[in-house]
Protein backbone atom coordinates (compact mmCIF):
# COMPACT_ATOMS: atom_id res chain seq x y z
CA UNK A 1 0.00 0.00 0.00
CA UNK A 2 1.03 3.35 -0.93
CA UNK A 3 2.11 5.96 1.54
CA UNK A 4 1.53 8.99 -0.31
CA UNK A 5 -0.92 9.65 -2.92
CA UNK A 6 1.55 11.38 -6.00
CA UNK A 7 0.50 14.67 -8.30
CA UNK A 8 -0.94 12.47 -10.70
CA UNK A 9 -3.53 10.51 -8.67
CA UNK A 10 -4.35 13.41 -6.75
CA UNK A 11 -5.86 14.68 -10.65
CA UNK A 12 -7.25 11.30 -11.16
CA UNK A 13 -9.32 11.98 -8.00
CA UNK A 14 -10.75 15.06 -9.47
CA UNK A 15 -11.60 13.63 -12.54
CA UNK A 16 -12.73 10.56 -10.96
CA UNK A 17 -14.84 13.42 -8.89
CA UNK A 18 -16.20 14.37 -12.45
CA UNK A 19 -17.38 11.35 -13.49
CA UNK A 20 -19.23 10.50 -10.77
CA UNK A 21 -21.03 14.04 -10.19
CA UNK A 22 -21.97 13.73 -14.14
CA UNK A 23 -23.11 9.89 -13.36
CA UNK A 24 -25.58 11.15 -10.29
CA UNK A 25 -26.50 14.71 -12.31
CA UNK A 26 -30.11 13.08 -12.47
CA UNK A 27 -29.50 11.87 -8.63
CA UNK A 28 -28.27 15.41 -6.84
CA UNK A 29 -30.56 17.50 -9.16
CA UNK A 30 -33.78 15.35 -7.96
CA UNK A 31 -32.61 15.43 -4.32
CA UNK A 32 -32.36 19.58 -4.67
CA UNK A 33 -36.13 19.55 -6.28
CA UNK A 34 -37.43 17.78 -3.10
CA UNK A 35 -35.71 20.26 -1.03
CA UNK A 36 -34.36 23.07 -3.16
CA UNK A 37 -34.30 24.70 -6.76
CA UNK A 38 -33.69 21.36 -8.38
CA UNK A 39 -30.30 22.44 -9.73
CA UNK A 40 -27.48 21.02 -7.30
CA UNK A 41 -26.57 18.25 -9.73
CA UNK A 42 -26.56 20.63 -12.88
CA UNK A 43 -24.30 23.31 -10.88
CA UNK A 44 -21.83 20.43 -9.86
CA UNK A 45 -21.46 19.07 -12.96
CA UNK A 46 -20.65 22.37 -14.55
CA UNK A 47 -18.34 23.63 -12.18
CA UNK A 48 -16.73 20.03 -12.77
CA UNK A 49 -16.37 20.19 -16.40
CA UNK A 50 -14.88 23.83 -16.26
CA UNK A 51 -12.45 22.36 -13.70
CA UNK A 52 -11.01 19.76 -16.13
CA UNK A 53 -11.09 22.30 -19.04
CA UNK A 54 -8.91 24.49 -16.68
CA UNK A 55 -6.65 21.63 -15.72
CA UNK A 56 -5.29 20.92 -19.74
CA UNK A 57 -3.46 23.92 -19.22
CA UNK A 58 -1.96 23.75 -15.75
CA UNK A 59 1.53 22.73 -15.05
CA UNK A 60 1.33 19.40 -13.49
CA UNK A 61 3.31 18.72 -10.56
CA UNK A 62 1.93 21.04 -7.89
CA UNK A 63 -0.89 19.54 -5.84
CA UNK A 64 -1.75 22.76 -4.46
CA UNK A 65 -2.13 24.55 -7.20
CA UNK A 66 -4.11 22.00 -9.47
CA UNK A 67 -6.45 22.35 -6.65
CA UNK A 68 -6.48 25.76 -6.25
CA UNK A 69 -7.05 26.19 -9.73
CA UNK A 70 -10.48 23.27 -9.62
CA UNK A 71 -11.54 25.97 -6.50
CA UNK A 72 -11.33 28.97 -8.76
CA UNK A 73 -13.19 27.39 -11.78
CA UNK A 74 -15.85 26.17 -9.62
CA UNK A 75 -15.87 29.82 -8.01
CA UNK A 76 -16.51 31.72 -11.70
CA UNK A 77 -18.45 28.68 -13.53
CA UNK A 78 -21.11 27.87 -11.07
CA UNK A 79 -23.16 30.14 -9.39
CA UNK A 80 -25.61 29.81 -5.84
CA UNK A 81 -24.79 28.61 -2.83
CA UNK A 82 -23.15 25.44 -4.11
CA UNK A 83 -20.65 27.04 -6.29
CA UNK A 84 -18.95 29.39 -3.78
CA UNK A 85 -18.82 26.76 -0.82
CA UNK A 86 -17.24 24.33 -2.96
CA UNK A 87 -14.79 26.70 -4.95
CA UNK A 88 -13.70 27.57 -1.15
CA UNK A 89 -13.56 23.95 -0.16
CA UNK A 90 -11.45 23.35 -3.00
CA UNK A 91 -9.63 26.53 -2.35
CA UNK A 92 -8.70 25.54 0.88
CA UNK A 93 -7.79 22.50 -0.05
CA UNK A 94 -4.68 23.98 -2.34
CA UNK A 95 -3.74 26.28 -0.23
CA UNK A 96 -2.70 23.35 2.49
CA UNK A 97 -1.30 21.70 -0.26
CA UNK A 98 0.92 24.28 -1.82
CA UNK A 99 3.91 23.37 -3.60
CA UNK A 100 3.65 19.70 -2.63
CA UNK A 101 4.15 16.67 -5.27
CA UNK A 102 2.81 14.22 -3.23
CA UNK A 103 0.52 14.38 -0.02
CA UNK A 104 0.67 11.85 2.78
CA UNK A 105 -2.08 11.31 5.30
CA UNK A 106 -1.33 14.20 7.84
CA UNK A 107 -1.15 16.51 4.72
CA UNK A 108 -4.25 14.99 3.84
CA UNK A 109 -5.99 15.81 7.34
CA UNK A 110 -4.59 19.27 7.48
CA UNK A 111 -6.01 19.86 3.94
CA UNK A 112 -9.26 18.69 4.66
CA UNK A 113 -9.66 20.64 8.02
CA UNK A 114 -9.22 23.82 6.52
CA UNK A 115 -11.53 23.18 3.82
CA UNK A 116 -14.35 22.38 6.48
CA UNK A 117 -13.00 25.54 8.50
CA UNK A 118 -13.16 27.29 5.11
CA UNK A 119 -16.59 26.19 4.27
CA UNK A 120 -17.93 26.70 8.09
CA UNK A 121 -15.98 30.43 7.81
CA UNK A 122 -18.10 31.00 4.93
CA UNK A 123 -21.61 29.44 5.05
CA UNK A 124 -21.52 29.80 8.55
CA UNK A 125 -23.45 26.35 8.83
CA UNK A 126 -23.10 24.14 12.09
CA UNK A 127 -23.44 20.37 12.63
CA UNK A 128 -27.03 19.28 12.36
CA UNK A 129 -27.99 22.32 9.55
CA UNK A 130 -28.40 19.94 7.22
CA UNK A 131 -25.91 20.52 4.78
CA UNK A 132 -22.86 19.65 3.10
CA UNK A 133 -20.96 20.25 6.85
CA UNK A 134 -23.06 17.05 7.85
CA UNK A 135 -21.12 14.62 5.92
CA UNK A 136 -17.63 16.90 5.45
CA UNK A 137 -17.03 17.52 9.59
CA UNK A 138 -17.49 14.03 10.38
CA UNK A 139 -15.73 12.56 7.57
CA UNK A 140 -12.60 14.95 8.55
CA UNK A 141 -12.91 13.67 12.60
CA UNK A 142 -13.20 9.95 11.47
CA UNK A 143 -9.28 10.77 9.61
CA UNK A 144 -7.91 12.28 12.48
CA UNK A 145 -9.33 9.56 14.71
CA UNK A 146 -8.61 7.00 12.19
CA UNK A 147 -4.48 8.51 12.01
CA UNK A 148 -4.37 8.39 15.78
CA UNK A 149 -5.16 5.26 15.85
CA UNK A 150 -2.22 4.11 13.52
CA UNK A 151 -4.32 3.11 10.65
CA UNK A 152 -2.73 2.90 7.21
CA UNK A 153 -3.61 6.28 5.11
CA UNK A 154 -5.93 3.64 2.82
CA UNK A 155 -7.84 2.39 5.59
CA UNK A 156 -8.38 5.88 7.50
CA UNK A 157 -9.87 7.72 3.77
CA UNK A 158 -12.29 4.21 3.82
CA UNK A 159 -13.10 5.29 7.72
CA UNK A 160 -13.14 8.69 6.46
CA UNK A 161 -15.44 7.99 3.64
CA UNK A 162 -18.08 5.36 5.59
CA UNK A 163 -18.31 8.42 8.00
CA UNK A 164 -19.30 10.54 5.89
CA UNK A 165 -22.18 8.57 4.54
CA UNK A 166 -23.44 8.11 8.15
CA UNK A 167 -23.40 11.87 8.22
CA UNK A 168 -25.39 11.98 4.39
CA UNK A 169 -28.03 9.87 5.56
CA UNK A 170 -28.37 11.43 8.73
CA UNK A 171 -29.62 14.29 7.33
CA UNK A 172 -32.68 13.11 6.62
CA UNK A 173 -34.89 13.55 9.18
CA UNK A 174 -32.62 16.87 9.93
CA UNK A 175 -34.76 20.34 9.72
CA UNK A 176 -32.85 22.47 7.73
CA UNK A 177 -31.49 25.83 9.01
CA UNK A 178 -29.05 26.75 6.64
CA UNK A 179 -29.82 27.78 2.46
CA UNK A 180 -32.62 26.86 0.41
CA UNK A 181 -34.11 24.23 2.22
CA UNK A 182 -34.07 26.02 5.25
CA UNK A 183 -36.95 28.26 3.31
CA UNK A 184 -39.04 25.11 3.89
CA UNK A 185 -38.95 24.71 7.66
CA UNK A 186 -40.49 21.51 9.26
CA UNK A 187 -40.91 20.37 5.31
CA UNK A 188 -37.50 19.91 4.85
CA UNK A 189 -37.29 16.93 7.32
CA UNK A 190 -37.58 13.12 5.22
CA UNK A 191 -35.18 14.52 2.64
CA UNK A 192 -31.73 13.83 2.06
CA UNK A 193 -29.29 17.02 1.72
CA UNK A 194 -27.84 17.44 -1.75
CA UNK A 195 -24.70 19.12 -0.92
CA UNK A 196 -24.31 16.60 1.86
CA UNK A 197 -24.77 13.85 -0.72
CA UNK A 198 -21.92 15.16 -3.17
CA UNK A 199 -19.48 15.33 -0.57
CA UNK A 200 -19.86 12.12 0.33
CA UNK A 201 -19.16 11.25 -3.16
CA UNK A 202 -16.00 13.54 -3.09
CA UNK A 203 -14.87 11.57 -0.21
CA UNK A 204 -15.85 8.01 -1.74
CA UNK A 205 -14.08 8.92 -5.35
CA UNK A 206 -11.13 9.83 -2.74
CA UNK A 207 -10.86 6.57 -0.78
CA UNK A 208 -11.56 4.83 -4.11
CA UNK A 209 -8.63 6.52 -5.77
CA UNK A 210 -6.27 6.66 -3.66
CA UNK A 211 -6.42 3.28 -1.99
CA UNK A 212 -5.68 0.97 -4.66
CA UNK A 213 -2.40 -0.20 -5.33
P1 LIG B 1 -28.43 26.57 -4.31
O1 LIG B 1 -28.94 26.20 -2.95
O2 LIG B 1 -27.99 27.98 -4.40
O3 LIG B 1 -29.40 26.18 -5.38
P2 LIG B 1 -26.97 24.16 -4.81
O4 LIG B 1 -28.28 23.56 -5.12
O5 LIG B 1 -25.87 23.92 -5.79
O6 LIG B 1 -27.09 25.72 -4.54
O7 LIG B 1 -26.42 23.58 -3.43
C1 LIG B 1 -27.30 23.29 -2.36
C2 LIG B 1 -26.49 22.69 -1.23
O8 LIG B 1 -25.60 23.66 -0.70
C3 LIG B 1 -27.33 22.26 -0.05
O9 LIG B 1 -27.81 20.95 -0.22
C4 LIG B 1 -26.38 22.36 1.12
O10 LIG B 1 -25.68 21.14 1.34
C5 LIG B 1 -25.38 23.39 0.66
N1 LIG B 1 -25.54 24.63 1.40
C6 LIG B 1 -26.46 25.61 1.21
N2 LIG B 1 -26.26 26.63 2.07
C7 LIG B 1 -25.18 26.27 2.84
C8 LIG B 1 -24.47 26.88 3.90
N3 LIG B 1 -24.81 28.10 4.35
N4 LIG B 1 -23.41 26.23 4.42
C9 LIG B 1 -23.05 25.00 3.96
N5 LIG B 1 -23.68 24.38 2.95
C10 LIG B 1 -24.74 24.99 2.40
MG1 LIG C 1 -30.08 24.28 -5.66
Amino acid sequence: MRVKVPYDRVVRWVETFAATIAENKEYLTDLDSAIGDADHGINMDRGMRAALAKLDGQPPGDVGAMLKAVGMALVSSVGGAGGPLYGTLFLQLGTATAGKSEIDADDWLAALTAAVVGVQARGKAEPNDKTMVDALLPARDALEEAIAEGESFPDALRRSAQAAEQGMKATIPLVARKGRASYLGERSAGHQDPGATSSYLLLKTAADTWSDG
